[in-house]
């Protein structure tokens, strides 16, 4: 089942200048079935109750499915991205956080930096969290922890990142985590593919079963350190094919079973 947060074009059109914070508290939610909405009460991994309401596709505007309190993601989880980026596998999944200032939703536009010369995309899988949990026990089954699963752009300064030893200024830009468009509520399986294109083009491809820690693992290593909260937002890793971005460009990712997030790319603000 595919699930979205959205506003009405005419609701977004009548109230502008909000923040996305604020454009998230007043979001409607819904499931998405056929080319429309049916509108539903309450957050997306609660009790579903019908609002009596539908929408189309195209009256609407997509959201980020959830609002985290955090974005944590996994580093060099794919071989052949790591190859690429002349690094060792990790131990351990490898972990850094995004903070939730750099959210937007599919079609707003990724700024680039003024104080960075590489911009690359990272098309990743992600998770997002229904229920509080933390130090599951070993044989504990996780997926009633899981709302579901996403597309997420992990936009990083590459330069930056080679420059600084953590990853919170190369990752953490303004426009920099967008995700959606929809919340897939299905596990997707072993041959999904998680592509990165940009302008139309493919520049990134692998499945999921190339991932050196799986969804299970991750989520197991991320909630030993920290309690997860519903809505939290986990990104899973990017595969190999990462570049640069430019002003004009139109970068997607795109996750067989899932759906396509798209972005247009701008050039510096002053
Ligand atoms: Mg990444």
């Amino acid at each position: 089942m595919k699930l979205c947060r959205f506003e009405t074009l005419e609701f977004a059109a009548q109230h502008p200048g909000r923040t996305p914070r604020e454009v998230h508290v007043e979001s409607r939610a819904g499931i998405l079935e056929d080319g429309l909405i049916r509108e539903i009460t309450g957050e997306l991994w609660g009790d579903r109750r019908p609002a009596g309401r539908q929408w189309r596709v195209d009256e609407v505007r997509f959201l980020p499915p959830s609002w985290p309190s955090k974005i944590i993601c996994v580093g060099k989880n794919y071989p052949a991205h790591n190859k690429e980026m002349d690094s060792e596998a990790p131990k351990e999944p490898l972990i850094f956080s995004k903070p939730p200032s750099s959210i937007i939703a599919p079609e707003d536009p990724i700024v680039l930096p003024r104080n960075s010369q590489r911009v690359d995309h990272e098309a990743e899988l992600a998770v997002i969290i229904s229920r509080r949990f933390a130090r599951p026990r070993p044989n504990e089954d996780l997926r009633p922890y899981i709302a579901g699963y996403t597309c997420l752009n992990d936009v990083t300064a590459r330069d930056l990142q080679r420059l600084d030893v953590q990853y919170t200024r190369a990752k953490g830009f303004d426009t920099f985590c967008p995700f959606g468009p929809v919340l897939e509520t299905e596990a997707p399986p072993s041959d999904t593919t998680v592509e990165g294109y940009v302008n139309g083009e493919k520049r990134q491809s692998g499945r999921l079963a190339e991932m050196i820690f799986s969804v299970d693992v991750v989520l197991r290593a991320i909630a030993e350190t920290m309690t997860l909260e519903p809505g939290d937002l986990i990104a899973t890793g990017t595969p190999s094919g990462v570049g640069p971005l430019h002003a004009g460009d139109v970068v997607e990712v795109r996750i067989s079973g899932i759906g396509t997030l798209r972005n247009p790319v701008v050039g510096p603000r002053d």
